[in-house]
């Protein structure tokens, strides 16, 4: 298959990190999960674009209710692997979330700078509720962050690429997630 990583020759492709079909039972899992939480509501996922949209795309059809989605996009600083938590958001909402059930669909949470920034701004807007659905979470500060409600892998602090997430814009279309090593 075209994304596979087998197809692809590149040294700074480390090991597979969370393979395919984990992915895919565990997206299963939190949709089942989401479903039976927000059973009579009608959630609005709020995706972090880029990195989150194949995540997001996955976990909505695992999802057997009436959801309504949205997206913002957002720049953190810092250098291409590290972020500063200094955030920028390129692009708001297009709905108002005020009295919405909001589930935050997150690509991955690192220091949990970005995350905790995003989540003040949305709450600011008065939802009726606001969990967080990320679906790596890496080992560090944030290890038993009770504001993330639903977590797909806790993984170890290296950094990835694949299923969405990039490097200067490359990797999102594996189909894995894949240690990326830099300079090698
Ligand atoms: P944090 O603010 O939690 O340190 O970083 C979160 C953001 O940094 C993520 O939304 C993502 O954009 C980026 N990020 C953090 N770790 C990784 C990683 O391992 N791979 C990729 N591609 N992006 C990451």
């Amino acid at each position: 298959m075209f994304a596979s990583l087998a197809a692809v020759t590149d040294e700074r492709l480390g090991r597979v990190i969370v393979g395919s079909e984990a992915l895919a039972q565990r997206v299963r899992d939190l949709g089942a999960q989401i479903t039976v939480d927000y059973r009579d509501r009608s959630p609005l996922l709020v995706g972090v674009l880029k990195g989150a949209f194949m995540f997001m795309s996955d976990l909505a059809r695992s999802i057997d209710l009436p959801v309504e989605f949205d997206f913002m996009a957002v720049s953190s600083y810092g250098s291409a692997t590290r972020s500063s938590g200094v955030v920028r958001i390129l692009k708001d909402l297009d709905l108002d979330i005020g009295g919405r059930h909001v589930l935050l669909v997150e690509d991955i949470v690192d220091s949990g700078l970005t995350l905790g920034y995003v989540r003040r701004n949305l709450l600011a807007r008065r939802p009726a509720s606001l969990e967080v659905c990320a679906l790596l979470v890496k080992d560090g500060l944030q290890r038993d962050d009770p504001q993330i409600r639903y977590v797909g892998f806790r993984i170890p602090p290296v950094f990835v690429v694949g299923y969405g997430l990039d490097v200067e814009e490359r990797y999102r279309n594996l189909e894995d997630v894949v240690e990326y090593r830099e300079g090698a």
